[in-house]
């Protein structure tokens, strides 16, 4: 049983930062040994440009194990020798984690005869790595033209989640954007705005869709180029579009500074908003009041400094606090909430970054795809 998972985890000094993507992982691979099957786990590690031992696989066998609750192999290569003979040696209900795919670079570039390879070392292929399925690479999709192709329960899971939230929502529905760009979000928000009832923004975001009203903001975070985009944004959304109506601002974003709290529509020369203000935050609390869905993605401040995080803390907590079905996605969302305190007390967290986003775009995702076709 060939299994891709993504434990591409933060690394520190050789060891494990946050084993998150590891303990999620385990419940498909827990389930797959217990039932006897051999079961062989690949996975890339960040983005070697050869074989960066930095970036090897190897110190997370041992970890993988503990969560797993049984001995996980290590094979040096995830093909040729190394892989085949680990293989030979695997009994039923025995894990094997394969090296870094990403030490090939045919893995990025879905090379045909790569993915043989890899599909050579099992009989059924698992995509249980939601978070790398947005990339059509070898050991996500190339495999499949030579396995049949399942989803595992993490894979599932995340489905099940965006389905519920995106597809069969209990409205009111409300999607809470924020972070720094428009740019990397702007079909996220279109895609949003054709299902949402209610699009709050917040985060620097916001300061984009001011200056595209006009609006002076400040030394503010602005994408110049995105503009139109935020007009086209804001005439599409129709009443649905809330915006901060009062921000946090500072001269500098760093800790210590004087802070003071404008009006959206008055940010002052040589001030920046780096936080949704108090108005702002019973405004985004009333329309999270009585949601029957909630999508989360994006800190509606600079969520990662003390000072301005109260934006952030309040609309999770709202979130967190809403008897409907709470769903939160994004790299930084979901460091800002384990930061916060808010962790555990969401419908659903998604391990998915990038994936979740495109997923959010309305995207169909390639590593979902094989699955459909199998
Ligand atoms: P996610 O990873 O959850 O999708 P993003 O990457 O889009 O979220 O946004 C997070 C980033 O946005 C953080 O680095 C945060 O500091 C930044 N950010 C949020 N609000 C502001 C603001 N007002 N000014 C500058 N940066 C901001
Ligand atoms: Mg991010």
């Amino acid at each position: 049983m060939l299994v891709r998972e993504d434990l591409n985890v933060p690394m520190k000094d050789g060891g494990v930062a946050d084993d998150s993507r590891v303990r999620a992982a385990a419940p498909t691979l827990q389930h797959l040994a217990r039932r006897g099957a051999r079961v062989i786990v690949m996975s890339h590690l960040g983005r070697p440009k050869d074989r960066e031992p930095d970036l090897s696989l190897k110190p997370l066998a041992a970890d993988l194990g503990k969560r797993v609750g049984r001995d996980v192999q290590f094979a040096e290569d995830c093909v040729g020798e190394p892989a085949t003979s680990a293989v030979d040696r695997l009994q039923s209900g025995q894990l094997l984690l394969l090296e870094n795919v990403r030490y090939h670079k045919e893995d990025e570039a879905n090379d045909a005869a790569f993915a043989r390879l890899l599909a050579s070392l099992g009989d059924i292929f698992v995509n249980d790595a939601f978070a790398a399925s947005h990339r059509a690479h070898a050991s996500v999709v190339g495999v499949a033209a030579y396995l049949p192709a399942y989803a595992g329960e993490l894979m599932l899971a995340e489905l099940a989640a965006l389905h519920r939230a995106l597809d069969t929502p209990k409205r009111p529905m409300v999607a809470v954007v924020g972070g720094a760009k428009i740019s990397t979000k702007v079909g996220v928000l279109r895609h949003l705005l054709s299902r949402v009832d209610a699009l709050l923004i917040g985060g620097a975001m916001a300061n984009t869709f001011f200056k595209a009203r006009g609006w002076p903001t400040g030394a503010g975070l602005v994408e110049d180029t995105a503009l139109d985009e935020a007009r086209e944004v804001e005439k599409m959304a129709g009443g649905k579009l809330v915006l901060p109506v009062d921000v946090v601002t500072a001269r500098k974003m760093q800790p210590g500074e004087a802070l003071r709290v404008m009006d959206a529509d008055k940010v002052e020369p040589e001030w920046m908003a780096l936080d949704i203000g108090p108005r702002s935050i019973a405004q985004f609390r009333d329309k999270l009041r009585g949601a029957g869905t909630v999508i989360w993605n994006g800190p509606v401040g600079v969520a990662e400094i003390k000072e301005f995080a109260d934006g952030t803390r309040a609309v999770g907590e709202a979130i967190a606090s809403s008897a409907g079905y709470t769903f939160v996605g994004g790299g930084d969302t979901v460091a800002a909430i384990e930061a916060l305190g808010l962790a555990g007390r969401f419908s659903h967290v998604s391990t998915g970054g990038g994936a979740t986003l495109e997923y959010l775009e309305g995207k169909e995702l390639p590593g979902i795809a094989i699955l459909k076709d199998a």
